[in-house]
């Protein structure tokens, strides 16, 4: 371990979840790092898609105290008979929100911190005896973690170093150089694939998808350890033929294992706090059935799902 680089390279990080059984094996550390190249219109945590801190507002928790009117230096809020009134884009604009920690119920708090590489490191390492025992480690996540390459690097390969199994979560909308860098340190990359067509992946995701591809190809040809993941959205990749696109692609990759995430709206609270909008409210979860129908199409087909 580089002790300078741990303790001079700093992430902005918005969760650190422990104990976790998703997203890699075993008992896992998720760590999240704020900013994305992409905006999915499904996506589940909108907090993370601004690379700066942000703040967000849980009505719920509001007392009235008052506190954050009087202690806002630009009267970004102002408090009404119906909760905060508040100027999201001056907010957000701010260089120092540390005011905001004035509030007595976490009502209004900041989404993102800024870490050093140690600290993180720190925290994940609490767990070590857990990781040892069930296989699991660290997940890096996001936003698309890997927009703080430098900061992510510097992370897995000191856990790597460390004998901790490593996971990333990516979208792989990133440098082709970035995504051979962390390969080394990497034992698993969970490698979200949204949608085929191009036409359908610009309109919901906001980007094009050739990127995307080629770095998935890429991954592929130097035999990474990759598990595709894909959101199961109603009315945009829910049907069989999508499906069967998907595992043919793949095969030609070099890949076998699939995953699918069924969409859900867990994540549609959230923009409200963050003062985001969300366009996703009309869609529905889909049917279990058909979600263990595509399941079956992906397990005939010879793919495993972890
Ligand atoms: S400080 Fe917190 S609890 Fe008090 S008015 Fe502001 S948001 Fe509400």
């Amino acid at each position: 371990m580089n002790a300078e680089n741990a303790r001079t390279i700093t992430g902005t990080v918005f969760d650190i979840q422990r104990y976790s059984i998703h997203d890699g094996p075993g008992i896992r550390t998720i760590v999240f790092l704020k900013g994305c190249p992409l905006s999915c219109k499904w996506c589940s945590n909108p907090e993370s898609q601004a690379y700066e801190p942000q703040v967000f507002y849980v009505k719920s928790k509001c007392i009235g105290c008052g506190l954050c009117e009087r202690s806002c230096p630009n009267n970004e809020v102002k408090l009404t008979e119906d909760g905060l009134l508040i100027d999201w884009k001056a907010i957000n604009a701010s260089k120092d929100l540390s005011w905001v920690n004035v509030c007595p119920t976490g009502a209004l708090g900041v989404k993102g911190e800024k870490m050093t590489a140690q600290e993180v490191f720190d925290i994940v390492m609490r767990d070590k005896v857990f990781y040892d025992q069930s296989g699991g480690g660290l997940t890096l996540s996001g936003g698309e973690p890997l927009v703080q390459s430098e900061f992510a690097l510097e992370l897995l390969k000191m856990l790597h170093d460390a004998g901790v199994n490593t996971a990333i979560e990516t979208t792989g909308a990133v440098d082709k150089k970035v995504l051979l860098d962390v390969l080394p340190y990497t034992d698993l990359f969970l490698y979200d694939f949204k949608h085929w067509d191009n036409e359908i992946h610009k309109k919901y995701i906001g980007a094009s998808n050739s990127h995307i591809k080629e770095n998935l190809k890429m991954l592929a040809e130097k035999k990474a350890n990759i598990l595709v993941r894909v959101p199961v959205i109603p009315g945009v990749n829910d049907t069989e033929k999508f499906v069967s696109k998907v595992i043919s692609e793949l095969k030609e990759y070099g890949i076998d294992k699939l995953a699918l995430l069924p969409f859900h709206q867990y994540g549609s609270g959230k923009y409200v706090s963050c003062g985001m909008t969300y366009e996703m409210q009309d869609f529905k979860p889909p049917a279990e059935d058909k979600i263990e129908e595509l399941r079956k199409i992906i397990s005939d087909a010879g793919f495993s799902n972890k």
